[in-house]
């Protein structure tokens, strides 16, 4: 029931993006000029292979004449072969294309690039970890340098746009895009989304400089939990945590400024997202009035007729997602989209206004970036792939990998005989996941120069021997299928050592070729753990992987568990350095990590789903049994929580609640601690959920120091939605709780928005 907040009764809220004047008044220039044939061209973006020659490493004249010139295409995207290529190669093929329609059309062409975890799609760019691995930081610190080492990178290659940052929410751990994600929760990925947004597109978005570009932010939205587990499959969400949960991070980013937002490729309660007009057009556009650009995904106007089946052809279909709200087409392979557009447009079926509506949305983009001045541009990028970058990188590797368990055997001492196996071990492509280089991720065949898990060790450690057990089939698309037979080889070697480091988990990949039909680490890694543990030696098992893979029978067996996930090139350095106990562990889990195959939970679960939270719950049997829970994490040090307060004990919408508790580090190590406050709101006309996270804060102690961490979290923040679709704080007890401490505090009064969102 999608309609419980209709858009037409949305009072006019300030616009998103504040409107500019002499944005508007070039956007109308240009517009008044232009014919059918380019205003339909400007609403459709091709992928770079239809520009390609048989070579497939250059651009075809005669195809560029084609798409540029006759058709008059206004956006390409993607990069030649599916590769990486060097800065210099990708700035030349970008001007070849910008000069091609600044003679043909006069409006130059907007160039996108699925920049995930840095300029991935550069050889020679600097690539941080995953956005996983910075939700694991719990610092808004690694969101924003890696937004502005990405936006300065890629903007060197002649490219002004980006399809990041993501916020979908991982909140289905079988769903193979989790990785790309900051984790299952909405104020996480809220946090970290709006300041890689920033970051990249900088603090004007009506003048966006040569050192930034404009993000997508995406996959606008309800991507992350289809029903199947499976990438681009129907998901079914209740609208209220539509509203509260996955719209938040979307909410947070358009509010600061997001110029284009990607639409999510598959459906949810039935609707294809792309045909879906009160999301695309009300909830954002109307409702936000919001200025920017809806782009499609990957040929999913041709998806609501070939797999959707919402509309009978190609036509239907584009008349469909445009007007539903849809500005850009990515096609991606077919020009001839701009004919559809054309005849619907004199056929009536797509209004001149809707037409005009998306073409400005177009131009807007392209003049707020400033492609009209200057189409291509000289500027000086001294920083490009620099030291500062690679150390930014480093320290947030380091921030970002989890101790999930250890019995005493970690820090390793440094004469300790360490045998290292698994298929993860020797590998660079699974330490950066997809997007790295290519879109399944090649990274070994890129940046060899970087140290894997192996290398890194050996080069820390004196003793250190090598046996792989398990090899991945490398070939991108077969990721999942790998050769166990060296498990014998590998126990013999083992023998002769002190302590087993096993590097587990998944080979990369990347979207839909990452489905996967068990979520349980494969049958041959965990044969390996299990013989290996016959030898009695102690085993640290590493976990190198985009999501949580099932391991509750091999955990047992372990003394040390390390998460690194997806850490990129300097993800092995990083462990090394805390394994030896050169550096203090201080990531904790932007995830929960689900041990049995038939209970995946998030940790913001219903009240009443499990006992442990509630005297009496009816389901007696429904224990929260999970691996490790979100928010878990261990180090070297510990820490002590004393004086938690929240200042008064009662409040209304429009308070702000101070909250503050001092964070003491009681152990023998430097480290850092990330604080996170929680809400728990007791009785509610909606069964509420068990806890929020409602915020976070990451502080250095050192041996013996205390420090005092305070939050000012505003009353409003711990409203919900409710059955009719609006937010209401209601009167009556809250808990508010931050490393197990916790304060009664009671709202004295009920207020319901009569706005959409908050
Ligand atoms: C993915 C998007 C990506 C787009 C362009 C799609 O298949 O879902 O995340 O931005 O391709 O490469």
């Amino acid at each position: 029931m999608l309609s419980a907040v209709c858009s037409c009764n949305a009072p006019k809220t300030a616009p998103a993006i504040p409107s500019d004047k002499a944005v508007e008044a070039k956007v109308e220039s240009v517009l008044k000029k232009m014919t059918l044939e380019e205003k339909a061209g400007q609403l459709v973006q091709l992928n770079i292979s239809t520009l390609e020659d048989e070579t497939r490493e250059a651009i075809d004249p005669a195809k560029l004449d084609k798409i540029i010139g006759q058709y008059k295409v206004g956006s390409i995207l993607n990069v030649m072969h599916d590769a990486a290529h060097t800065l210099e190669e990708t700035a030349a093929m970008v001007r070849q294309i910008q000069e091609k329609s600044m003679e043909a059309i006069g409006i130059p062409c907007i160039y996108g690039l699925d920049m995930i975890h840095g300029a991935s799609y550069i050889s020679e760019g600097s690539l941080y970890p995953q956005e996983i691995n910075l939700a694991a930081t719990f610092n808004r610190t690694f969101a924003r340098q890696m937004g502005r080492a990405m936006a300065y990178e890629t903007r060197a290659s002649q490219v002004p746009w980006v399809f990041s940052p993501v916020m979908d929410l991982g909140r289905d751990p079988r769903w193979p895009r989790l990785w790309e994600s900051f984790g299952e929760d909405p104020y996480l990925q809220a946090e970290m989304a709006r300041e890689e947004t920033i970051a990249l597109q900088g603090e004007d978005p009506n003048h966006i400089d040569q050192e930034h570009v404009a993000v997508s932010i995406k996959h606008f939205m309800g991507y992350g939990v289809p029903a199947t587990g499976k990438d681009r499959t129907p998901a079914y969400i209740a609208e209220n945590d539509l509203r509260e949960k996955f719209f938040a991070p979307f909410l947070a980013c358009f509010r600061a400024g997001a110029l284009t937002a990607m639409v999510n490729s598959a459906s949810i309660n039935g609707i294809p997202t792309h045909a879906n007009a009160l999301l695309l057009s009300g909830w954002v556009k109307e409702q936000l009035n919001w200025d920017g650009m809806l782009v499609t995904d990957w040929a999913d106007i041709d998806n609501l007729y070939v797999r959707d089946h919402v509309a009978a052809d190609k036509k239907e279909a584009v008349a469909l997602g445009i007007n539903a709200g849809i500005d850009m087409i990515m096609d991606p392979y077919d020009p001839e989209c701009c004919t559809a557009i054309i005849e619907l447009v004199k056929e009536g079926k797509i209004s001149e206004a809707r037409l005009n509506d998306a073409v400005r949305r177009v131009l807007r983009l392209k003049v707020r970036l400033g492609l009209f001045e200057n189409p291509l541009w000289e500027h000086e990028y001294s920083e490009f792939a620099s030291e500062q970058f690679a150390r930014e990188s480093y320290a947030a590797a380091l921030e970002s990998e989890v101790l999930l368990k250890n019995n005493g055997i970690l820090p390793l001492p440094e004469h300790k005989k360490i045998f290292v196996t698994g298929p993860n071990a020797n590998s660079l492509r699974a330490l950066n996941g997809g997007w790295s280089y290519t879109w399944q991720g090649n990274a070994d065949n890129y940046v060899p120069q970087y140290n894997t898990i192996l290398e890194a060790l050996q080069a820390r450690f004196p003793y250190v021997t090598y046996e792989p057990g398990v090899v991945y089939n490398e070939t991108p698309m077969a990721w999942q299928y790998e050769d166990a037979s060296g498990i014998a080889r590998a126990v013999a070697v083992a023998r002769k050592a002190d302590v087993i480091v096993a590097c587990v988990g998944e080979n990369s990949y990347c979207e839909t070729p990452g489905n996967d039909d068990d979520l349980n680490l494969s049958a041959g890694q965990k044969k390996l753990v299990k013989e290996l543990a016959g030898l009695g030696k102690p085993i640290v098992l590493i976990l190198n992987e985009g999501r949580p893979r099932l391991i509750g029978d091999i955990e047992p067996l372990a003394a040390a568990v390390v998460d690194v996930m997806l850490p990129s090139n300097y993800g092995g350095d990083a462990l090394a350095a805390l394994l030896s106990g050169d550096e203090n562990f201080s990531g904790k889990l932007p995830f929960t990590y689900s041990k049995h195959t038939a209970a995946l939970h998030t940790y913001d679960y219903k009240v009443s789903e499990h006992r442990e939270t509630m005297e009496g719950s009816y389901n007696y049997d429904a224990i929260m049994d999970v691996q490790w829970p979100f928010g878990h994490g261990l180090s070297y040090t510990s820490y002590a929580y004393t004086n938690f307060k929240v200042a008064a004990d009662t409040f209304k919408n429009g308070d702000v609640l101070k909250v503050s508790v001092d964070v003491t580090n009681t152990g023998k190590r430097a480290g850092k601690e990330s604080v996170l406050l929680y809400s728990s709101d007791l009785v509610a006309s909606l069964i509420p959920d068990v806890k929020r996270l409602r915020g976070f804060e990451k502080v250095a102690l050192e041996p013996g120091e205390t420090k005092t961490v305070t939050f000012e979290l505003p009353a409003s923040e711990l409203a919900f939605v409710g059955a009719d679709g609006r937010w209401r704080l209601e009167a009556g007890e809250f808990r508010i709780s931050c490393g197990g401490l916790g304060q009664l505090v009671r709202c004295t009064e009920t207020y319901i928005w009569d706005t959409p969102n908050r």
